[in-house]
Parts: structure tokens; sequence; C-alpha cells
């Protein structure tokens, strides 16, 4: 219980990563035009799953969709909307688009795995398998580029399964990483797959393979996965919080999203019931990106954060009503090209003493 908590250390969080997202700017340019291949990665919301750091790519390379337990289906009308759109952006620019569908599980023991499947990593992968056949479906074989891949916690290990379903390579097994024996296994692994994305994808592997001699070299402990997670998220633009045992974040993309947000509210109340949290630290953050200040994108933003602020709320009180008196609020919307946190709405204390700073 000793983790720190509270809005102001979400806050500060979010300086720490904005400035760390801008350091690496002018690296995130140059990387860019050596490997044009535009990534997605749908995960789960779990902490864990930081792609950037297990494949020790610059923050912004890889553009993360996260929802509990890592569902998405391409025909939620927003989700669609959402994807079609990065994949027209990048198809505009002539790049490709190479699509990590994930599930995550943990090697040493089940437990540790996905409780959004119950800890049933076989459930996992089949959504996985069928989300993946869903994008080749939809957009065929051809600039946009679905792979299944499982994120194994224990080594942070990427689990590449071939696109004939059957074929495996655990990166954990890889000891040897020249760039040409992995464009060899990259070929055989995914016959058809353009050789631009081939090219763009070694250096995650590389990343990955020597993230896992670290982990190795440094003996790291398994995670922690007592939940004690602290936070509801809902919304978007949450790259930033990917501490361990930190958040349930819910992406505004399932239709059903009022039960999404009610499995989560109950979650999050179970951990206060069970004395795994403080009761006086939970948070209920809402937010929302936008790219362009200028325009209505930034108000469009700005509206979004606070409606989903106040639907959120609503069900929780109706649904999750215990849950009510020990909620934080703290809703905002972010800059996707600084990862700045801004603060439209935040209501710190106990409800005896409500304070309401208008931060915006
Ligand atoms: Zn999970």
């Amino acid at each position: 219980m000793n983790n720190p908590t509270g809005i102001d250390y979400l806050l500060e969080l979010n300086t720490r990563h904005s400035r760390a997202f801008m350091d690496v700017s002018s690296e995130r340019r140059r990387y860019r035009g050596e490997h044009p291949t535009e990534i997605a990665a749908l995960k789960c919301m779990d902490g864990r799953l930081h792609l950037p750091v297990i494949t020790q790519t610059a923050l912004g390379i890889i553009q993360p969709f996260r929802n509990l337990g890592g569902k998405f289906d391409l025909g939620w009308p927003f989700f669609q909307s959402i994807l079609d759109q990065w994949v027209q952006y990048s198809i505009s620019r002539g790049r490709h688009c190479l699509v990590f569908v994930t599930y995550h599980y943990a090697r040493g023991d089940n437990h540790r795995g996905c409780r959004g499947f119950n800890y049933e990593t076989d459930d996992a992968k089949d959504a996985a398998f069928r989300l993946k056949n869903q994008f080749d479906r939809v957009y065929g074989k051809g600039a946009v580029v679905p792979i299944v891949c499982g994120i194994e916690t224990d080594l942070d290990a990427l689990i590449l399964h071939g696109e004939d379903d059957l074929s495996v390579v655990d990166l954990a097994n890889i000891k040897q990483s020249s760039q040409l024996l992995l464009e060899e296994m990259l070929n055989s692994l995914y016959p058809s797959m353009p050789e631009r994305i081939i090219r763009d994808m070694i250096p995650l592997l590389l990343g990955n393979i020597s993230h896992i001699a670290e982990i190795r070299a440094t003996n790291r402990p398994v995670a922690d996965v007592e939940h004690k997670e602290w936070v509801l998220g809902v919304g978007r633009g949450f790259d930033w919080l990917h501490e361990i045992n930190t958040a349930f974040i819910v992406g505004p993309f399932d239709p059903n999203l009022s039960a999404t947000i009610e499995t989560a509210a109950k979650l999050l109340l179970s951990n206060i019931d069970e004395g795994r949290i403080d009761p006086n630290g939970v948070v209920l953050m809402t937010s929302a990106v936008y790219r362009d200040e200028a325009g209505p994108e930034y108000q469009l933003a700005r509206e979004k954060a606070l409606f989903l602020r106040k639907f959120t709320h609503d069900i929780i009180k109706e649904r999750v009503p215990n849950l009510v008196p020990h909620l934080q609020i703290l809703t905002g919307f972010s800059d996707l090209d600084t990862r700045k946190f801004e603060v439209i709405e935040r209501l710190d204390a106990v409800p005896s003493v409500k304070k309401k700073d208008k931060a915006a």
C-alpha cells in the first residue's frame, strides 16, 4: 500500500512522460525516415504491456489502442472509424500499416495472465486470431498487415504467430540476432508480408531480443500482479499511464461501453473492499486527445472528455454506488504532439471537503 496515489501523482507522471516524449522527438523523426511503416498495437490495458520499453523503441512510434482485456471488434462503429482513419492517413502518405493484434500471458503462472479473460490464455489467443481474421477480410492482403502477437510478461518476450496461424516463434528462444537471420525468419513466418514491413519490423525484434537479455541478466523478479489498480481511466490518450497495478483503462471503442465501465468499476471497488488499495486515493479519470489546437478538434476533445466524465459517473452512481464516495475526479485532454495532459476539471478530496478547481 506504499505506492503513491492520487491526482498530483498522476499529473506528475504525465509531466515526466510528456518531457520524455518530446526529448526523443528528433530521434523519432529520424527513425520514421528510416522505417516509414506505421505500426499500431491493439492490446489489453494491463500496465505491463509497454511496447516501447519491451521493444526498446522511441515513444510515439507504436500507436497503442488499449481496452479492458484487449477486446476489439472491427464491427464497432467508433473503433472502425478511428482505425480506418489511421489506415487512410498512412496510405495517403504512401506508408504500409502493421497491426500487432496482441494477447498476453505469463510463462511461469497462469494467474499472472490476463484478468480480462479470467486468465484463460487460449481464449485470449482465440480472440486475437478472430480479430486478425477480421482485418484480413476487411483489408485483404496488401498495405495493411495484421499479425497475432503474444506478449509474455515474465520475460517481456514477443511471441510471433505466423500467417499460417500454426508456426510460432518465441523471441525468448532466439539467441542469434543478426539482421539477416531475422529477415529469413520473418520471410518464413510471413511469406506474403511486403519487404518494407519486414525491414521495419526487424528493429522491434532486435530491441525485444536485447530487452529479454537484460531482463535475464538482471534477474528481474516477476511482476507483482496482486491487483492494486486505483485509477479508472476512460477515453483515449493514456499512453503515459503505463505503470503496473495502477489503472483500469476503458477505451471509448466498445458500443457496449456502459457494461465495460461497470466491469471496471466493480474491479476497482473489489480492490477497495479487499483492502488492497488506499480508499482515499481512488481516481476516476477521463481523457480525450487532439492534434490541432486551432480548430474545433481541440474544443471537441474538451467536450468529449467532459461528456465521458458525466457518462461514466452516472453509470457508477447507478450500478456501483458504493464506489461513488471514494472517487476523486480528474477530467482532461492531451495534445498528441506533446502528450501533455491539460486539466479541465479536478475534484480532489473526500466528499466532506468538496473542493472544485477549475484549472482550465
Ligand atoms: Zn489483460
